[in-house]
């Protein structure tokens, strides 16, 4: 029998940090503790830095003693100094700020970064909707639209952790204006405010309610909503021959109405892989992924 270790995962939100402690025992993994706390981004940079600290010594207090450490961010870093290089939701000087030097320091614990997305899909690989699957890609559509990729039973990390960035695939060319100053991406063209605004509605919800009751302009955006998304998938697809498809995140609670049409989208856009090859589901983890998938990042990542 192996030994037992366990695993700190600190998820860093704009409004919570998400903790989790998980254990390995040789291939079995199980989570120990979930909790969460407010970030207090409005505080800064230091401020946040320090909160993370103060969560993770409370984790280690209560449910150490921890092997390893992983922080999701939800932006870019520079993985070689540990600092952030764009965190678009959180507010203050974030770039060059760093992250991964003062956690080790203060916890005295080896610390690894990922980005949230990432980590996201390595739990619903490991734990969650995508588990014992070889290979996998994960969709997480929250304000903008995240990715990753399990490639043979390995997360897909690329330089700086970047690797599967599927929202930011251009879909139509010349298109509005994405966040990251490119044209056309998936994530400029299929998140829930745009679909809002092309169903007549002030709020996603309120689009998905009038288009399960019929309403005929609502569940036309909700067509191109789920065209554009299964391309978008069917790409990754043929890309990646993943035998699962998970998709997280808010817009996810649309629920089969959703799915079933980017199930027939992604049949439309893609002829390289057969339907009987893989599948697409929703994530199962719950909003405790991200840090579920930064503990696993610390005790993966070499
Ligand atoms: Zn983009």
């Amino acid at each position: 029998m192996g030994h037992v270790t366990r695993h700190l995962g600190l998820d860093l939100g704009g409004t919570n940090i998400k903790v989790a402690v998980i254990e390995r025992h040789g291939d079995a993994i199980s989570t120990v503790a979930n909790f969460q706390a407010s970030t207090e981004a409005d505080e800064g940079p230091a401020h946040v830095v320090a909160r993370l600290i103060a969560l993770g010594r409370q984790a280690i207090e209560q449910h150490g003693p921890i092997a390893t450490v992983g922080i999701g961010i939800p932006g870019l870093f520079n993985a070689d100094e540990g600092s952030i290089v764009l965190l678009p939701n959180l507010p203050g000087a974030w770039p060059g700020q760093h992250v991964v030097g003062p956690i080790a320091a203060a916890l005295g614990l080896p610390v690894r970064i990922i980005n949230d997305c990432r980590a996201f899909t390595l739990a619903e690989g490991r734990l969650g909707a995508a588990t014992g699957c070889d290979t996998v890609v994960c969709f997480v559509l929250g304000t903008g639209i995240g990715g990753g990729a399990i490639v043979n039973g390995q997360l897909l990390f690329g330089r700086h952790g970047r690797a599967a960035e599927f929202g930011h695939q251009v879909i139509l060319p010349g298109g509005p204006l994405c966040g990251c100053g490119n044209r056309g991406c998936l994530e400029a063209v299929a998140t829930a405010a745009p679909f809002a605004h092309q169903a007549g509605y002030d709020t996603p919800h309120e689009a998905v309610e009038a288009a399960r009751a019929g309403d005929r302009r609502a569940l036309a955006a909700l067509d191109t909503l789920a065209d554009l998304l299964g391309l978008g998938i069917a790409n990754a697809l043929t890309v990646f021959v993943a035998e699962r498809v998970v998709i997280g995140g808010g817009i996810a609670t649309a629920g089969p109405m959703l799915l079933d049409r980017v199930r027939a989208a992604v049949k439309r856009h893609q002829v390289l892989v057969p339907a009987d090859w893989y599948d697409i589901v929703p994530a199962t983890l719950g909003s405790f992924a991200g840090s579920i998938g930064a503990a696993l990042w610390g005790t993966e990542a070499r």
